[in-house]
């Protein structure tokens, strides 16, 4: 006997995923130089600081409310105010500072793929930040036209597959991890095509700027990639850590990921001794070990983030004198043509 058909159900309802938390909070983030200050309750001395329009329309204001609960109210002089804040400086012409810094124009070997050093190529994913930091050269990239997403991932993973030299891809950007997780899952899918590599790195500022980006969907993509992960991280100061970004940095080390830092050297950010020592052991605290410390880039807009070198130096040296040796960064600069990042040393 044929049992009777069950009885119709609802139609099955086609699953739309639910907008993951953190797009949510992404687009949420604060544009607006002026509410920010208000929220800082500096509204009153904005006048002061040198705010700028002009360098606001150059590169617009971008920063998650949950970094700005991390900076110290009613004062100008945050160390993470100071990195997303749009000021005059950055509108003066400065010699020396260029479009293209670091000569990414001319060592691109595919569509999003820049292939500078042996052995690594590092992919620009997206041109999208979660954070907008001013002295970025991000600024000025042409990123629309140059990013691996754009070009549907093809080009760029058809270049890394040809070329059996490139043992480790690094996703960067922008920041890799502002696309959407089936977004990622399908350049990995592809690369995991590509014999020849060995190691994936991660290079994003999101697990510090918007630890929510480190969700379920995140851990399980993460955790089932077929190569050892590093995620280089991105945090300058040590107030930029706080208990989320505590917990998203221990749910990536759970999922596998070796976690480093890398910082840029910024006057009037981290330019002393006790903000470097601070940054190393709230980071180690947290899983974390410092990586590069990086001299600026000379992109047009950053020059009054410059510190110099002779002062870089003995920062450095006096870290070294304090700090267990696995705590101190080294010291480099990006030099265009050269085989890696460049070490300062004594002239
Ligand atoms: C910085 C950089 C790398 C990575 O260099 P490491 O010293 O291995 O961290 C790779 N490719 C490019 C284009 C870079 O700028
Ligand atoms: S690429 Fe990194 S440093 Fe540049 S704006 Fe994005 S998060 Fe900031």
């Amino acid at each position: 006997m044929i049992p009777a058909a069950p009885a119709p159900q609802h139609a099955p309802v086609p699953a739309t995923p639910p907008t993951p938390r953190w797009q949510q909070l992404w687009r949420d983030a604060v544009r607006d130089p002026r509410e920010l200050l208000a929220q800082l309750g500096l509204d009153a001395v904005a006048g002061g600081l040198g705010l700028s329009d002009d360098a606001a329309v150059q590169f617009p204001l971008r920063v998650p409310q949950g970094f700005i609960a991390r900076m110290r109210h009613g004062d100008p002089h945050d160390p993470l105010l100071r990195q997303v804040l749009p000021l005059d400086a950055e509108m003066q012409p400065m010699p020396g500072f260029s479009l293209d810094a670091v000569g990414d124009g001319a060592a691109k070997a595919g569509h999003g793929v820049i292939r500078k050093y042996r052995g690594r190529a590092l992919l620009i994913a997206t041109g999208s930040c979660a954070i907008h930091c001013r002295y970025c050269f991000r600024r000025h990239f042409p990123y629309a036209e140059e990013t691996a997403a754009a070009a549907g991932w093809r080009d760029a993973v058809d270049a890394i597959a040809a070329d059996a030299g490139i043992d480790e891809v690094i996703l960067s950007g922008g920041d890799p991890w502002s696309l959407a997780t089936p977004k990622l899952a399908e350049l990995t899918d592809a690369l995991a095509q590509v014999p020849h590599l060995k190691r994936l790195r991660i290079h994003t500022r999101l697990p510090v700027v918007l630890p929510e980006r480190v969700d379920e969907a995140l851990l399980a993509w993460l955790s089932a990639l077929p190569w050892p992960v590093t995620v280089v991280l991105h945090a300058n100061h040590a107030n930029e850590f706080d208990p989320a970004v505590d917990a998203a940095l221990a749910r990536l080390r759970g999922a596998g990921a070796l976690l480093l830092n890398q910082a840029v050297l910024l006057r009037g950010v981290n330019d002393s001794v006790d903000a470097l020592a601070a940054l190393s052991e709230r980071g180690h605290a947290a899983g974390v070990l410092p990586y590069y410390l990086h001299q600026l880039d000379r992109v047009q807009g950053s020059a009054h983030f410059e510190v110099p070198d002779d002062v870089a130096l003995q920062l450095h040296r006096e870290l070294a004198a304090r700090l267990s040796g696995y705590l101190v960064p080294k010291l480099v600069r990006e030099v265009a043509g050269d085989p890696g990042k460049r070490p300062l040393t004594y002239a």
